[in-house]
């Protein structure tokens, strides 16, 4: 069975009662709102009574005088007189109501008698026609029809506004006609009933819809009443409460109107400024100094002419000695053919806005810590500098960055950090000319452009200057800091001409000066160029070669001084290009360290060096380098603990070897990540003493087994022709072994090339060496043979040497 729809669509029957009652009220409508509706038809049905009343008069007077012998005159008389009480009653209600306002509710009694009295007044009408009708002669009988006819006509339509009196009217007279002439006259004229019938129903019909029209009307002048209530409330609203006003100019641009608050913030009265010119009354408030022609106003007086809306127009204004700034939109306001009237529109004090833009601005442009250009500003700057591409114009741009800053930040903290940063932006500041952009472009990077002649000697001045500014040493966190600089340079057009390519020029001259070593100025090559692109193509390359398995590891032994026992090997990486050849790992471990894929290759050594010692004769320790980035990145214990696991290498044989550097980082956690280690038994060693910041009492702190003295100490020892640097160095290598032993470390040496420099060491007590006197790094292949050739079972005298071959000394 299928299911009734939820609203039922209303039946003809319902439809046309819907329709029937629209023409007397609105079924959509409150009580309320059609009892003004009633009374709003009342009002005006009852202006149109003298107009009905009055003819009716005149027209009783003239037919009383026309058929005066004609009927019965008493009868005649007699209904003349109902008629006369009846015009009466209706010109009473008329007099008492015209003056009301047009929607006082009107009674339900009050329509009751005027249906009452209309009713009569149509059927005296009917019936006094009736009377006379038989007695006439066909002339008067024409004569009567047509009048009846059009009092008929026009009783329904004047009181259609009401229809339940015009159709009180109706019913009533052309009912009495029919009844009445059909029943005196149907043998001389029996269709005129039928006839009156059919006039009636036309006449209802008529009615009907003339009602219908006048409540539609009257539904919508509410509606529209209604809205104009609520906008005119808004507005009201508006002008109270809010800060913005209303104004409307004329055709010729004066105000018509305007918010009395337009008045109010203008100190002036609202009769003064009224129908003045407003582009005038801006001007004259205008701000002293402004050019008239380039002002804000100027756009106002265009925006006007070109007779478009305009939206958010700013206008500054100077009001109780304080620059202010409105904002405008209006409209024009057309004639039906599209004319400009005039404009009608609102104004708003946008001060705050504008101010809140402005600092908005300028923050986004400044970096907050240093209160340098940031690198949004520079970049602006620059890239409007290549705007017009063209005609590159000459432009340099220097970039200096600070060396180590991150240990700074890492050891001191970052507050420190920020100190440092802010101390080194006031220093450059103060070299800075008035036609350069210092800005800083993040973390300690900081860039400076100059547009126009290129001299290079000013900018090799420049350079040393600011070096020379920085190195002054300053005080951070109660540590004297000196800072050193690297500066790269870039010079448009000739080194890139594009703000990309100028950066990316300047950026290469950066890296060069980097590698160059501390505090170095290099201006762009294009060898740089080359190399950068090397660079990336080397790194590229070591993705594969850690792919294709082309590293290989070598062993470097490390000799007991004092025994003259092999104790065991320094694992260090090569890299066998397949077009390159054996690389060292200064070719690549940095590149390996700047990508971070110093952290595959580093886990990869370890693992294969743990492996390899596994090979080797009972308690020989292997030492494995771990860079400072593999600190940082990874958890280096769990790599640690899964090599050794994997190998099965007891955790005793394997020390690990970092840098002064990794120390540096965040110490906490290095020292946490150390004591760990050492836990599981593995030994730690730092690597390349005496190269980096950290002093003998920093070492304190980490639990450490081991100390390499750099190879730079160890060179001059025992050297005759510079006895003064021989003895130097042996005093600082004495220091060194004296306070590492205080702290309870080891000490290697490290780089020992000849016997003179093994006396030395072995005299001051230094507990192992490495070097080339004892063997060169050895591939697999040789460090079997130099194994086998070491072993305790092995006769010393045909043993294999390693790639240098020296004898060994104890041998
Ligand atoms: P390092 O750890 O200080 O290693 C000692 C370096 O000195 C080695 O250079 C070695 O060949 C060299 N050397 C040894 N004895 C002598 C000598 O008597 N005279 C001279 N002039 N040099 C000697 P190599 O193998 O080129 O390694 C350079 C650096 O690369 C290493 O310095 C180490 O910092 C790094 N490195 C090597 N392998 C690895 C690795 O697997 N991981 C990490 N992170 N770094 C590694
Ligand atoms: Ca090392
Ligand atoms: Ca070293």
């Amino acid at each position: 069975m299928p299911t009734p729809p939820l609203h039922a669509a209303p039946s003809r029957w319902q439809a046309f009662v819907r329709w029937l009652v629209e023409c007397w009220s609105d079924p959509n409508a409150t009580p309320e709102q059609n009892a003004i509706f009633r009374g709003q038809q009342f009002h005006f049905l009852i202006q149109l009574i003298p107009l009905a009343v009055l003819p009716s008069v005149g027209l009783l007077i003239s037919g009383a005088w026309w058929f005066w012998d004609v009927g019965d005159r008493t009868i005649m008389l007699s209904l003349a007189g109902i008629q006369l009480i009846d015009g009466a009653v209706n010109m009473t209600m008329w007099k008492r109501r015209r003056k009301q306002p047009r929607d006082t509710p009107v009674a339900d009694s009050t329509i009751w008698l005027m249906m009452l009295t209309l009713g009569i007044s149509g059927l005296v009408w009917a019936l006094q026609t009736v009377q006379v009708f038989g007695a006439s002669n066909s002339d008067q009988r024409v004569i009567l029809l047509s009048v009846i006819g059009a009092v008929l006509t026009c009783g329904s339509w004047f009181y259609a506004v009401l229809p339940q009196i015009a159709l009180a009217w109706t019913f009533t007279m052309s009912i009495g006609l029919m009844v009445g002439l059909g029943y005196t006259q149907w043998q001389h004229y029996p269709a005129l009933p039928l006839l009156l019938l059919f006039y009636m129903v036309v006449l209802v019909w008529t009615v009907l819809i003339s009602s219908r029209l006048f409540m539609r009307g009257l539904r919508n002048e509410l509606a529209l009443d209604q809205q104009r209530q609520l906008v005119g409330l808004l507005l009201n609203d508006f002008e109270e409460n809010a800060s913005d006003w209303l104004w409307e100019i004329g055709a010729s641009g004066t105000l018509q109107y305007a918010s009395s608050r337009l008045a109010q913030i203008m100190g002036k009265p609202l009769n003064v400024i009224q129908d003045r010119s407003l582009v005038e009354l801006l001007a004259e408030v205008a701000p002293p100094g402004d050019d008239p022609a380039q002002s804000p106003h100027q756009s106002l007086v265009k925006a006007l002419a070109d007779d478009l809306p305009f939206r958010d127009l700013t206008v500054p204004v100077m009001l109780g000695g304080q620059r202010r700034w409105w904002a405008l939109s209006a409209k024009p306001l057309r004639d039906a053919r599209g004319a400009v009237l005039g404009w009608r529109g609102v104004g708003s004090d946008v001060t705050i806005v504008r101010e809140h833009t402005i600092e908005l601005t300028r923050l986004a442009s400044i970096d907050p810590l240093t209160g340098l250009a940031n690198r949004y500003q520079f970049n602006q700057r620059l890239a409007a500098h290549f705007s017009v591409p063209t005609q590159v114009a000459n432009c340099m741009l220097m970039l200096l960055d600070l060396d180590h800053f991150k240990n700074v930040n890492d050891s001191l903290g970052h507050v420190a950090g920020d100190e440092l940063l802010c101390e080194v932006a006031q220093r450059l500041r103060a070299h800075i000319e008035p036609d350069m952009l210092l800005a800083r472009l993040g973390g300690d990077e900081f860039a400076l452009m100059v547009e126009g002649v290129i001299d290079l000697e000013r900018i090799k001045a420049l350079g040393a200057r600011l070096q020379k500014a920085l190195l002054q040493p300053c005080v951070i966190s109660h540590q004297r800091l000196e800072v050193h600089a690297s500066i790269g340079v870039g010079l448009a057009p000739y080194d890139g001409d594009s703000a990309a390519g100028l950066l990316k020029a300047s950026d290469m001259a950066l890296y060069a000066a980097k590698a160059a070593g501390r505090n170095t100025l290099r201006f762009f090559e294009a060898e740089m160029e080359t190399a950068a692109h090397d660079r990336l193509e080397l790194l590229e390359e070591m993705r594969e070669g850690l792919d294709g398995h082309q590293f290989v590891v070598h062993y470097q032994p490390q000799m007991d001084l004092r025994t003259g026992a092999l104790l065991g090997f320094e694992a260090l990486v090569r890299w066998q290009h397949p077009t390159r050849g054996l690389l060292q790992p200064g070719r690549f471990i940095a590149l390996a360290e700047e990508s971070r894929l110093i952290v595959r290759l580093g886990k990869w050594v370890l693992q294969q060096a743990c492996q390899d010692a596994m090979t080797w004769p009972k308690n020989m320790r292997v030492s494995v380098n771990i860079s400072a980035v593999e600190f940082d990145r990874t958890d280096v214990t769990h790599t640690v603990t899964e090599a050794l696991r994997l190998s099965g290498l007891p955790s005793h044989q394997l020390e690990i070897e970092l840098t002064e550097s990794t120390l540096l980082q965040d110490s906490e956690s290095i020292i946490e990540a150390l004591t760990e280690l050492r836990r599981l038994g593995v030994r730690t060693a730092l690597d390349d003493f005496g190269t980096g910041f950290s002093s003998l009492a920093y070492l304190r702190r980490f639990p450490l087994d081991q100390l390499k003295i750099d190879q730079s100490f160890v060179k001059p020892l025992g050297n005759p022709e510079d006895s003064a640097n021989n003895r130097n160095a042996e005093a600082i290598v004495q220091a060194i072994h004296g306070l590492a032993q205080a702290l309870g470390m080891e000490t290697t040496a490290e780089g020992v090339e000849t016997q003179a420099q093994q006396q030395v060491l072995q005299r001051i007590g230094c507990h192992v060496g490495q070097g080339y006197l004892f063997a060169k790094p050895m591939d697999p292949q040789q460090l079997a043979a130099y194994l086998a050739a070491h072993s305790p079972l092995a006769p010393p005298s045909d043993a294999p040497q390693g790639e240098v071959g020296l004898p060994a000394p104890w041998g």
